[in-house]
């Protein structure tokens, strides 16, 4: 009998909560996680709204539905045990005007069909009770919706992996997958050069983020799904207006897509975010306003399913350069739901850059895609809200890695 080592591609949320929960089923086992930046969390678990979602959204019965409901409680459990700072200030999902009451009954009988705790159905006064400042005519309000730090989460959990015998290195890109008598070999940037070698593994967790599809092709995955990276640029509200909403005030999203629209969020640091917007990033890892990678922008050009898409969504494209190249048109939308909150009062703040997969057809992947061969599990689509459900898609891949049978 030997002890495994079990390697995992990627040092944001997800693949330290998959080392973490490696190491605490069964201690014996070694891991090695490889991040190809100077730090932990550097890409979209720390460019992200930080909000702790309640389930409110996700189709019944979906891997998000199902994750995101045990993420949070493990989540909340986490933070508590670690000191690490969580918030529960609530959520108010609003509809401004009866045109958008259709999709607002529907959004309602999600989240009640999903079990969010607590949600209440409010009208106009009970929407000025929660959030004085809110317009709109009907709202749902979530008060278990939280707001955490998931930058500081991410190290935790790398502590935990370390501090259980594990080994995270650091800027270390994987560049080569390849099975050989039995285990996987990791060849990493250093291989090569001064004598490094490559990595021997027994197992493989990819959570490559925003380079899943290439690092799943790596170790012999398909072409589809294919990521294409979204922007998502926020505004900070001016301290003098920040009073003026107490939690979250989101709209009723556009079913046709996954995002949720933009949203007023208070950070747990301290301060009030308006945003994310959506539109088409041209990098995948580059947060500058105007960058550009041409390897990115041709992966993404030449996948058929980013045309049929284009081809679907052009005008709700055209809408949202709008608001990237004027405030005033971003905050035209947001003043819908605060119209106390104005142009005058926020300043661009940061972006993320979100790894939404498109599959052949144009779809935008809306669940979470985990894949499995060969002892490689594939994280192939974890957007929002992956990051409130990493504890719990933890256990759902390393209860699914056949780990517990008996060892070589
Ligand atoms: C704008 C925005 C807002 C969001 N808001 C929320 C929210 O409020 N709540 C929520 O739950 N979720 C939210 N999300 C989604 C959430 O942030 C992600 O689902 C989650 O962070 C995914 O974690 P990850 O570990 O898969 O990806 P990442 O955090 O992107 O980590 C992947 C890591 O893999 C590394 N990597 C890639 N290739 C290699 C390689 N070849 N070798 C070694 N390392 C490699 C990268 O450097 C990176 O660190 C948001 C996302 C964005 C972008």
């Amino acid at each position: 009998m030997t002890n495994r080592t079990i390697g995992i591609v990627g040092g944001g949320i997800i693949g330290l909560a998959v080392g973490r929960e490696v190491a605490r089923r069964f201690p014996d086992d070694q891991v090695v996680v490889f991040e190809k930046e100077d730090r932990l969390g550097a890409h979209q678990t720390g460019h992200n709204s930080g909000v702790v979602h309640a389930g409110i959204y996700y189709a019944p019965g979906s891997l998000k539905a199902q994750l995101c409901t045990r993420g949070r409680h493990l989540l909340e459990e986490y933070c508590a045990e670690r000191s690490l700072p969580y918030e529960r200030c609530g959520k108010l999902v609003v509809a401004v005007d009866d045109a958008e009451r259709a999709r607002f009954d529907a959004l309602e009988r999600t989240a009640r069909e999903n079990g969010v705790p607590g949600l209440r159905r409010l009208d106009g006064s009970g929407i000025a009770d929660v959030e004085p400042y809110a317009a709109g005519v009907v709202a749902l309000h979530s008060p278990h919706t939280g707001i955490t730090d998931y930058v500081a989460i991410a190290r935790a959990l790398g502590e935990d992996v370390e501090k259980a015998g594990g080994t995270v290195h650091l800027s270390t890109p994987v560049t080569a997958l390849r099975a050989r008598a039995g285990r996987l070999v990791v060849s990493t940037a250093q291989t090569g050069a001064a004598g490094g070698h490559p990595y021997e593994v027994d197992r493989l967790v990819l959570c490559a983020g925003l380079e899943s599809d290439r690092v799943a092709r790596l170790a012999g995955g398909d072409q589809a799904p294919r990521i294409v990276p979204f922007r998502g640029e926020y505004m900070s509200v001016v301290a003098a207006k920040q009073d003026l909403v107490r939690g979250m005030i989101y709209p009723v999203p556009d079913p046709r897509y996954p995002f949720l629209g933009v949203h007023f969020t208070r950070r747990v640091g301290g301060g009030l975010e308006v945003g994310p917007n959506a539109f088409l990033a041209l990098s995948r890892q580059r947060y500058g306003r105007g960058s550009f990678s041409v390897r990115d922008v041709a992966d993404t050009l030449g996948w058929p399913g980013f045309w049929r898409f284009a081809g679907a969504h052009w005008r709700t494209g055209l809408d949202e350069i709008r608001g990237v190249l004027s405030t005033r048109a971003y905050m035209r939308s947001a003043q819908r739901y605060v119209p106390a909150i104005g142009p005058a009062d926020v300043t661009r703040a940061g972006l993320g850059l979100r790894a939404q997969a498109v599959g052949r057809d144009g779809s935008l992947v809306d669940d979470f895609v985990i894949e499995q061969r060969d002892g490689v599990t594939a994280i192939r689509n974890a957007p929002s809200p992956a990051a409130t459900s990493s504890l719990a898609i933890a256990e759902h891949v390393v209860d699914r890695m056949g780990l517990d049978a008996p060892r070589r």
